[in-house]
């Protein structure tokens, strides 16, 4: 597994193995990104990415916008992850090869980048879009897979592709989690035993609106009475979201439709988490 640090060493890659191509039934080029610190719920990604590509890109980069000092970091064991779930290529590159010094241009995918984790986390959707505009204009890949753990960003990244006219299809996949629940995240390494085990309350929030939803409960106003109930019991998890949106425009809805998003976040501790159910 070759291990790339440049845009035009990636482009390079993407274009010789393009031709290369051979499987007609697999797409040539499939493209994971992610901040490394890779789990159980990244090396999903790389499985399907595998099984539905001739050739795989995972991309390691850390947004500077987000908490970049502080956010873990196993690049080797990345690499024997990435390695053993069928990537082909790691394109892992510094700050500098992904933002140019000088750099004004950015990708803003308005109103959705402002909804969500980005009306707490201001100016992550636009870095997230930004660098995955790069990636994808780099990798040129036919299929990139993102977790459906991560759903507002799904909402965010489909739009733009939409928008722009990308070439690239966004596949989704399941969200992966614990034997006990609690969705895989690189952040739950901030977590303390006992933030563990309080931190259980957003599955179990989110399994009893799946509940209630499957009981023919629909209304919003419900669901989110609801979750905020049962988030209530654990005083030590402090809520920042609990919303029942469109997950195309991750606006606001009144009525659990086809294709509804059940979002949750919340701090455990200094460390946030979310999770969320599709409610179909
Ligand atoms: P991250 O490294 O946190 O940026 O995540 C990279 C990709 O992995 C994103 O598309 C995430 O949605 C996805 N991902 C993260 N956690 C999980 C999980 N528990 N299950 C499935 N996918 C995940």
């Amino acid at each position: 597994m070759e291990i790339l640090r440049t845009v035009a060493d990636l482009r390079h890659w993407s274009r010789t193995n393009r031709c290369k191509a051979q499987n007609n039934s697999l797409a040539c080029i499939g493209l994971v990104p992610t901040m490394g610190a890779l789990h159980a719920g990244h090396a999903s990604l790389i499985r399907a990415a595998a099984s539905s590509c001739e050739q795989v890109a995972v991309s390691i980069f850390v947004n500077p916008t987000e908490d970049f000092a502080r956010y873990p970091r196993s690049f080797d064991a990345d690499c024997a992850i990435a390695e053993a779930e069928g990537a082909t290529v790691i394109f892992a590159p510094a700050v500098e090869e992904m933002y140019p010094t000088g750099t004004v241009t950015y990708i803003n995918v308005d109103s959705l980048s402002e909804r969500l984790d980005g009306l707490s986390r201001p100016g992550h959707f636009r870095g997230v879009a930004t660098v995955v505009a790069k990636l994808f204009n780099a990798a040129e890949p036919d299929l990139a897979f993102f977790g459906q753990k991560d759903a507002a960003q799904v909402a965010v990244l489909r739009r733009m592709v939409t928008d722009l006219r990308l070439a690239t299809k966004i596949v989704v996949c399941p969200i992966v989690r614990e034997s006990d629940g609690l969705a895989l995240s690189s952040r739950n390494v901030y977590l303390s035993p006992t933030e563990h085990a309080q931190a259980l309350i957003l599955n179990r929030t989110i399994r009893h609106i799946e509940s209630l939803a499957a009981a023919r409960e629909h209304r919003a106003s419900a669901l989110v009475a609801a979750a905020r109930e049962i988030l209530a019991t654990e005083p030590a998890v402090r809520v920042d979201y609990v919303e029942l949106v469109d997950w195309d425009t991750l606006l606001p809805i009144d009525t659990a439709s086809p294709r509804s998003l059940f979002a949750v976040a919340a701090w455990i501790g200094a460390t946030r988490l979310i999770d969320n159910t599709i409610l179909s």
